[in-house]
């Protein structure tokens, strides 16, 4: 791969093939796979990553909002695609561009509802999310008699899945729980089909959930951070790759006397004479002001070293003491080494945020070779 000579985002779609066989081989070979590549494919580039799992083979997406989803229909992106958190005020451009809702309360399906009739729609796919734990968005039990009551006597909208969403897939001391919430799933499903039309797709897991527990994939799974490279555990990362790696170059280097202080607020004081690299990345980028005052590293020329003082908004000042570098150098932010869990771990958070986080401003470089 070429070396950034300023800030990029790489993006690696051999690796995102590799995630995608490594999480299918995980499966049964009739289970559908739906590619979750909402906010932007978690923060990498959402058409190419696309693109490339249309190729293939994926069975659906999802996006979390209509928009998301019409710039993959302007993309050329044909596959089905689910629209997880749709709102009334976006119903239009959903069915202009042949998106699919999910409908998870009764005021959002009387709300279709509406528009479906007003536009003359015939048995256009709908997507019915149930509650079973994870108390965000989705259709209870006791509601059941009065949504399939709507639903049996009008012929705009036709019930083509029914899903649910695991809160803690990936923690084993959560087991009881999850395993809760897979009987929840299993109960309502009994309940409710019989009293439909047609015979609805179901589906349950995100990445974790297939990982812990593949037993519950049903027809189809849903898998989003695995395919980024993260399977949330040691064990499945070391068999993941990182498909996004965030590097950019040492614009300046300062030897700092002891004494100096260096950044805003004079956060950082060298208590003996250090040498800095400054770099073009910083708050704006997505690096949070978290991230500063030693709680991560970079990786430069293959050493560790850790962004010393307070995160700017375009740069960043870390401590290159002793590491042989110079201006104009690479620097892997993340990427393989530190990986973003990595880096996300040291301001004590995760994964998906430090990668869905890295703002527009920095340029995506697609790599497919
Ligand atoms: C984001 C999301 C997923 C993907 O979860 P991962 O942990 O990234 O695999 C699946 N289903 C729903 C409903 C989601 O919101």
């Amino acid at each position: 791969m070429a070396k950034a000579g300023e800030t990029v985002l790489e993006i690696d779609l051999l690796a995102l093939e590799h995630n995608y066989r490594f999480l299918k081989s995980r499966l049964d070979p009739k289970t559908k796979f739906l590619g979750v590549v909402k906010a932007f494919a978690y923060g990498s580039d959402s058409v190419a990553i696309a693109k490339k799992l249309e190729a293939l083979g994926a069975d659906y997406f999802a996006v979390a909002y209509v928009s998301e989803g019409v710039t993959l229909r302007e993309a050329g992106i044909k596959t089905r695609i689910l629209v997880l958190h749709p709102l009334p005020v976006s119903f239009d451009n959903l069915v202009a561009y042949n998106l699919e809702p999910n409908i998870y309360s009764p005021k959002i399906l009387n709300n279709f509802l509406q528009v479906a009739k007003k536009k003359g729609l015939e048995q256009y796919p709908i997507h019915l999310k149930f509650n079973t734990g994870l108390n965000r968005l989705g259709f209870v039990e006791s509601e059941i008699d009065a949504l399939t009551a709507v639903l049996d006597n009008q012929d705009q909208i036709k019930v083509v899945s029914v899903f649910s969403h695991l809160a803690a897939s990936e923690d084993l001391n959560e087991q009881e729980f999850t395993e809760n919430q897979i009987e929840t799933f299993e109960h309502l499903t009994k309940v409710l089909l019989p009293k439909l039309k047609h015979k609805p797709m179901l589906h349950l897991l995100n990445t974790s959930g297939v990982i812990n527990y593949a037993k519950a994939q049903y027809d189809m799974v849903r898998c989003g951070i695995g395919l980024y490279g993260f399977g949330n555990e040691a064990a499945i990362d070391a068999q993941l790759k990182p498909t996004a790696t965030l590097k950019t170059v040492i614009s300046q280097i300062h030897i700092i006397d002891k004494g100096q202080s260096i950044g805003y607020n004079r956060a950082y004081k060298a208590e003996a004479a250090v040498v800095t690299a400054t770099l073009p990345i910083g708050h704006a980028d997505g690096i949070g002001r978290q991230y500063g005052n030693g709680n991560a590293h970079v990786t430069i020329n293959g050493k560790k070293a850790p962004i010393v003082g307070n995160v700017c908004m375009d740069m960043i000042m870390i401590n290159v003491t002793g590491i042989d570098c110079k201006e104009g150098d690479e620097v892997i932010v993340f990427g393989t080494s530190p990986t973003a869990e990595e880096f996300a771990s040291g301001a004590k958070t995760i994964s998906y945020e430090i990668l869905t986080g890295i703002s527009q401003r920095v340029t995506r470089v697609v790599v497919d070779n």
